[in-house]
């Protein structure tokens, strides 16, 4: 075999897939795994994409394998392993070699990597994927940021392997830095909102309308064909239909309520604080994951309370409403997250391209939607300050927004917890408020700290006539 085009390193979950996803693209692909028994056991279950596959027990091997510069991909556990790995990798690489971690990184980390590697003639991309194993496998979104020429190496490669929607691959690059690492945290944030209001309204289905699974999997499969169509509304149906093989029971009903986070969320969340972006569907959705995982506290509370669900009277759910109420979240949440990125892109200097990072999200990532076209579409239609004001988006959500409102009611008086919603309702009640009342909070620091404030009625800084208390 000719040398390898690309080289790998880390073929757990989505590194063996998206291996096998380069491979089966054309690439000959040289793959390195810590563990080296696993590297051994890919190779022979990969079938006839063996004959593109170099299989390397060393890094030394490893890097020997590919056509210089080597582009190789780390995909393994963010964090201190990728430290590790390009610490053992360095001193085999040559002028113009290129690592590219495709993990799930920090982007703080991703930019304290890209100064490790400064001088040293090294270049280094911050690459976000999504899709998870399915994705990595048969075509990811991908999310390349860092140096520009480095990744005209691997543009065909990564085009080869992305997702495609409507025959455009779902790869661009992003940015300098960490922008690639940022728009997938961001990525992420997003994720974590959609899921949460998904599940808010599951809860409405179960608690307020006693629905059983497979019941509420019908609505959710029929939202699919509407303006709602996305993947994760499509596996919210069919998880709510799973039977148990082992009970028979809906798998869903046997399911701790206890989510997992690994840190993308809640990362969103930090910097849409430090960059005083607000993003509360997607605070609101890290902080419900947290509170799920407080279990034992949740049901001791419960019991204190003496927590019913009380269905508030002579107001029947608003059943209808919920399809529109959960889109109406959407748009809120996706505005919150779009803004964050427009902050982020100004701070660190990145010009991100907010209508390209739409359309690669359209396929093969885990937020993927028929929606995020209509995103696409208002950001091609003029300058988008918040996706709240582009003009299709009024539209939208002048229609929406009075079952969110209902929807969000009826929730607060059954006592049913609708958190993300909730926000996502307040922020736009907030955000198109034009008189707001933070002019109380302004006397009241000039008050107690001589802060000073302004005065709708005339220029510079003024101070209030507090008798002497301020
Ligand atoms: P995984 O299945 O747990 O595999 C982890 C890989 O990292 C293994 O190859 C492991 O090697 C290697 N590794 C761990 N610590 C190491 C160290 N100190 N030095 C060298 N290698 C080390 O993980 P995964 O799901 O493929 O995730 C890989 C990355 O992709 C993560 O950053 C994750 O956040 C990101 N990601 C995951 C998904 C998903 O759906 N799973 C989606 C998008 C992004 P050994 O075999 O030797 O342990």
């Amino acid at each position: 075999m000719a040398q390898a085009e690309i080289g790998l390193i880390g073929l757990g979950v989505m590194g063996s897939n998206l291996a096998l996803n380069i491979a089966e693209k054309g690439y000959a692909i040289a793959v390195y795994n810590r563990t080296t028994s696993k590297t051994g056991a890919f190779f022979e279950n990969a079938g006839e994409l063996r004959e593109r596959i170099v299989p390397c027990t060393r890094l030394e091997g490893l890097v020997k394998a590919i056509r210089p510069p080597r582009p190789i991909i780390l995909m393994v556990s963010a964090g201190q392993a990728v430290d590790e790995e390009i610490t053992k990798l360095r001193p085999f690489l040559s002028e113009g070699d290129i690592v590219i971690d495709a993990g799930n990184a920090n982007f703080h980390d991703t930019m304290r990597r890209f100064g490790d590697l400064e001088g040293s003639g090294l270049s280094f991309i911050g690459m976000g994927v999504s899709g998870g194993e399915e994705g990595a496998r048969h075509g990811p979104s991908i999310m390349p940021g860092g140096d520009k020429k480095a990744y005209g190496r691997v543009k065909g490669i990564l085009n080869a392997i992305a997702a495609k929607f409507d025959g455009e691959p779902c790869c661009a690059w992003l940015g300098a830095g960490g922008a690639g690492h940022f728009v997938k945290t961001i990525h992420n944030g997003i994720e974590y909102g959609d899921m949460q209001m998904i599940a808010e309204i599951y809860g409405i289905f179960r608690d307020g309308l006693k629905m059983k699974p497979k019941d509420i999997a019908k609505i959710f499969a029929k939202w699919n064909e509407g303006r709602l169509n996305s993947y994760l509304i499509e596996i919210t149906a069919s998880v709510l239909d799973t039977t148990d093989p082992k009970t028979g029971k809906p798998m869903v009903d046997l399911i701790l309520d206890r989510a997992g986070q690994k840190g993308t969320g809640r990362w969103s969340a930090i910097e849409a604080q430090q960059m005083g972006v607000p993003a509360t569907a997607i605070e609101a959705a890290v902080a419900a994951r947290s509170l799920s995982a407080m279990k034992d506290e949740r049901e001791a509370a419960e019991k204190l309370y003496k927590r019913k669900v009380s269905l508030p009277e002579q107001k029947p759910l608003p059943a209808g409403d919920l399809e529109l109420a959960l889109f109406a979240g959407k748009i809120a949440a996706y505005a919150q997250g779009f803004a964050v990125m427009e902050a982020a892109s100004r701070e660190f200097k990145w010009k991100l391209p907010m209508p390209t990072i739409a359309k690669i999200w359209r396929a093969g990532c885990i937020i993927r939607s028929q929606f995020l076209d209509t995103i696409a579409e208002a950001y091609k239609a003029g300058p988008v300050t918040n996706l709240l004001v582009a003009p299709s988006f009024v539209k939208m959500m002048a229609e929406a927004h009075p079952s969110l409102r209902r929807t969000v009611a009826w929730a607060a008086e059954a006592g049913l917890p609708v958190p993300a919603l909730s926000s996502a309702l307040a922020y736009f009640d907030a955000y198109r408020q034009g008189r707001g009342t933070a002019n109380l909070i302004q006397g009241q620091r000039d008050f107690f700290g001589a802060h000073g404030f302004e005065r709708i009625d005339m220029k510079g800084e003024q101070h209030g006539p507090w008798g002497g208390h301020g």
